[in-house]
């Protein structure tokens, strides 16, 4: 009830959800009612969470953001928030985002502007703008997030929340609108690093329903954090962290390279062997990234063609209600995103472009994995700069994508890593918070591989 309450007093102001539950109070009602019978509760029991709307949902519409799938309602619920149910979550409503996960600002939905919580007049990042907000507003207490190129883990650093980025297969993708299926992952939002771990565990496994979904067995992540309360024990000794220079480098604000040294030498109080280690085809990642994911989205979003979904501009003619359908339906963004990938992909230039492209992944990959020889763990900021103004880099694209510098990396990698750093990150998050509350908080990302 009191989030329920909380929830509709900020969000004339936020507008971080595109739609609420209507069942969300009566099943809350049923839990208190097993709560009083004495039966044994699940893990996540009445707790509320937040489903960003490229995530179908059985109950209520499922709109990835975009006005062409204005009122549809899936049949069926996503693995994700299946399992959530499972665990005795209630989903309080879907979240706002940029149109299919578009976008970085969370400006590109095609319904409605979420503002920052810290600072109304800022954006929260994005794509997963309203999950990250409704987190860090309180309107819930957790949320499900997709990242394809930092959608999870950009506004998560804007908001002053958690923001968890699993390895690609981790988490079953069935249910999740795709956009970039080679980069695609469902991730997680939380107020610590505790609340991410234990969300993660629910989601996490292979599910028969998506192939891509890896067989690794999913350990404790909860279980597997480390207390650093006491800086003197040095919880985290001979941790090899490799901070990555080109990261706090140009073009990164002073602010940002501040607080991530100062993070660094937190991290070496607590233990750990700290190194600056030099990537230099880290700005490849961006370039490589807006080629492939816009070549995935091209053939991915075809499916929207005003007959088996959404909207449908009526016509005598097939190919003009393709045309008028798709020109009406999808947002200036996601059809520059359409065009561009196509080029990249048409006869002609897929050699120059795509393959290129797939080439120059494949190096990131191997200069990421030749890194980790000699770390266990590499940091770096989540984003350039913190949160921008809302309008500010609507007009420029470019600049847009330049922001996802640090996340946009093309990568898909597997490969088992530690959670312990997950626990000082929040830290630094609260720590973030008191320094620099208005004007949000860049959060040292996830690198660890789950
Ligand atoms: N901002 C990036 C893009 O627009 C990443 C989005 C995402 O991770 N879904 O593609």
């Amino acid at each position: 009830g009191e989030y329920l309450d909380r929830l509709h007093k900020v969000e004339p102001q936020i507008r971080s959800f595109l739609h609420v539950s209507e069942t969300a109070m009566r099943e809350a009602e049923e839990l208190d009612r097993m709560v009083a019978g004495g039966k044994e509760l699940p893990p996540l029991a009445g707790v509320l969470v937040g489903v960003k709307d490229n995530i179908c949902t059985l109950d209520m519409p499922s709109t990835g953001g975009s006005k062409i799938l204005e009122g549809y309602r899936p049949a069926f619920d996503a693995t994700a928030v299946r399992k959530l149910r499972e665990a005795g979550a209630i989903v309080l409503g879907k979240t706002n985002l940029d149109e299919f996960g578009m976008g970085s600002s969370t400006e590109g939905s095609g319904f409605q502007v979420t503002a920052n919580p810290w600072d109304l007049s800022r954006v929260p990042g994005g794509s997963s703008g309203g999950s990250a907000a409704a987190v860090s507003a309180k309107q819930c207490v957790i949320s499900l997030g997709s990242d394809t190129g930092g959608s999870v883990r950009q506004p998560a650093s804007f908001c002053g929340v958690v923001g968890m980025k699993p390895t690609y297969g981790r988490v079953s993708r069935y249910g999740l609108m795709a956009y970039a299926s080679s980069l695609d992952v469902i991730g997680c939002f939380g107020s610590s690093v505790a609340d991410a771990a234990i969300l993660l565990n629910v989601i996490s496994g292979h599910d028969r329903l998506d192939s891509t979904s890896s067989k690794q067995e999913v350990p404790d992540f909860a279980k597997e954090l480390v207390s650093l309360n006491n800086v003197d024990s040095k919880p985290l000794n001979g941790l090899r962290v490799g901070l990555i220079k080109e990261t706090i480098g140009e073009g990164v604000g002073i602010g940002i390279v501040s607080v991530v040294k100062a993070a660094a030498s937190h991290l070496e109080q607590l233990g750990c062997e700290l190194t600056e280690i030099s990537l230099p085809s880290f700005s490849l990642g961006l370039p490589a990234y807006y080629i492939l994911a816009s070549s995935e989205a091209s053939s991915n979003l075809s499916r929207y063609d005003g007959v088996r979904y959404g909207n449908q501009v009526p016509t005598e003619e097939l190919s003009s209600l393709y045309c008028n359908s798709r020109g009406n339906g999808f947002g200036t963004e996601v059809k520059m995103r359409i065009l561009m990938g196509t080029y990249a992909l048409s006869a002609g230039y897929y050699e120059a472009y795509y393959k290129r492209a797939q080439q120059v992944r494949t190096l990131i990959q191997k200069r990421f994995k030749d890194a980790m020889i000699d770390n266990d763990i590499l940091i770096s900021p989540a984003a350039p700069s913190a949160a921008y103004k809302i309008g500010e880099k609507t007009n420029d694209p470019l600049a847009m994508y330049a922001g996802d510098i640090m996340t946009a990396r093309a990568k898909q990698n597997r490969g088992i890593g530690r959670l312990v750093l997950l626990s000082w990150l929040s830290r630094t998050v609260h720590r973030g918070k008191a320094a620099c509350a208005s004007s949000c908080v860049p959060l040292v990302q996830e690198v660890v591989q789950l």
